[in-house]
């Protein structure tokens, strides 16, 4: 890991911005967006059709490696892997790699650990310590970008599909807030979407918050098809207040109102994740209490059974309990979507495998087993 600024901190305009102040032609920057963005080079080294001298200027000004893998979980069946990176300052987060039948999505974080507390999560319980730099939004994507495009990288048989491939979906539900740190999240997603470079679809992208609803209201507004997902847990505010603490800032009502405003806004569907908690949220009249907050709303609903912590009195609920509430919803008309849980074996839920690091697990290894990316 190299402390030089990260390239990736820069828009399109601003890299150009910084060529020309070289006194180099504007045209060098497109080469560099292109050796960076489609050639995923990563060094300067590498950018053979690029002078010496500007060669030379980007290696002592900027850095392609923001951050460096410490560690990384890899599921039995190879379908998800969990990289723990280092940052400057010698924090972590945590990025986890899913392949489904034709998508390879990443889950990514927006912010080393998390300031909302919810007491169900991993990361809310290691609390907050910084906000990540659009660098090392971007960096994440960029590291499994290579990673995807070397058919060779962690051996021939690492990936379940044949490579060279691409990451096709990137979601924020990593640790952290997005809306918390919503300016240098925004400004990653540009780059990522510019289509001189990494080119990826906005609607493959989407951002999970907790209900943080200046951000929800802001994203209404934005000109880019972003999707919205909005982690509920649970559809009345006494329950949710304990589950999701920044409910007593934003009570449902008001999370509501602010759903409603961006889809009126942006005509599109919002995802509503639920982590299913035994006794706690997954009774019959919690299912009713969803139907009632969803009914008329362009809704569909993800239900996530728990991925429990270490020692929390939070746990799964039980495969039964789950397609009851599943069956609830559907027979009242809400699309739902039941996910897998996956890897309790290897810290599966977001901040679980950088907390067992930082809880003294052995940096380095590997393990084995099955993981999740979603959050909660
Ligand atoms: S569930 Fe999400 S918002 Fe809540 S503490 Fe964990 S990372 Fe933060």
């Amino acid at each position: 890991m190299t402390e030089g600024r990260s390239l990736y901190d820069l828009t399109y305009e601003e890299l150009e911005d910084v060529i020309k102040g070289w006194g180099h032609p504007a045209y060098r920057a497109r080469q560099i967006w292109e050796w960076v963005y489609v050639k995923l080079a990563g060094d300067f080294a590498s950018m053979t059709n690029l002078p010496k001298e500007l060669r030379r200027q980007l290696a002592e000004t900027f850095s392609l490696a923001p951050l460096h893998l410490l560690t990384e979980a890899v599921s039995t069946d190879k379908r998800t892997r969990k990289g723990l990176f280092r940052l400057r300052g010698n924090e972590t987060v945590e990025t986890v790699l899913m392949f489904y039948d034709k998508r390879r999505t990443l889950c990514i974080s927006s912010q080393v650990g998390c300031g909302m507390g919810c007491p169900f999560c991993a990361t809310g319980l290691s609390g907050f310590r910084r906000n990540l730099s659009t660098g090392e939004i971007v960096g994440q994507v960029l590291y499994y970008a290579r990673w995807l495009a070397d058919p060779l990288a962690g051996g021939e048989e690492a990936a379940p599909v044949p490579r060279p491939t691409r990451v096709t979906n990137v979601v924020f539900m990593g640790m952290g807030e997005p809306m918390a740190n919503y300016d240098r999240g925004w400004k990653a997603i540009r780059i990522l979407t510019d289509k001189r470079g990494f080119n990826l679809g906005a609607r493959r992208i989407t951002v999970s918050t907790v209900g943080l609803v200046p951000g929800i209201l802001r994203m209404a507004e934005e000109d880019l098809q972003v999707k919205l997902a909005v982690s509920l847990h649970a559809a009345e505010d006494e329950l949710r207040n304990w589950l999701v603490p920044i409910n007593r800032r934003y009570p449902l009502a008001e999370l509501m109102d602010a759903v409603r405003t961006y889809i009126r806004r942006t005509g599109r569907r919002v995802t509503f994740e639920y982590a299913l908690m035994r006794d706690i949220n997954d009774r019959p009249e919690h299912a009713r209490a969803l139907i009632r907050r969803l009914k008329g709303v362009l809704a569909h609903v993800n239900l996530i059974p728990l991925n429990p912590v270490e020692g929390s009195p939070f746990q799964p609920s039980t495969r039964r309990t789950t397609v009851r509430f599943a069956r609830m919803l559907e027979d009242a008309g809400i699309p739902v979507t039941v996910r897998l849980r996956r890897g309790l074996d290897i810290n599966a839920g977001c901040g679980q495998l950088r907390r067992h690091v930082l809880q003294g697990g052995q940096e380095g290894e590997k393990r084995e087993g099955e993981i999740t990316g979603v959050r909660g």
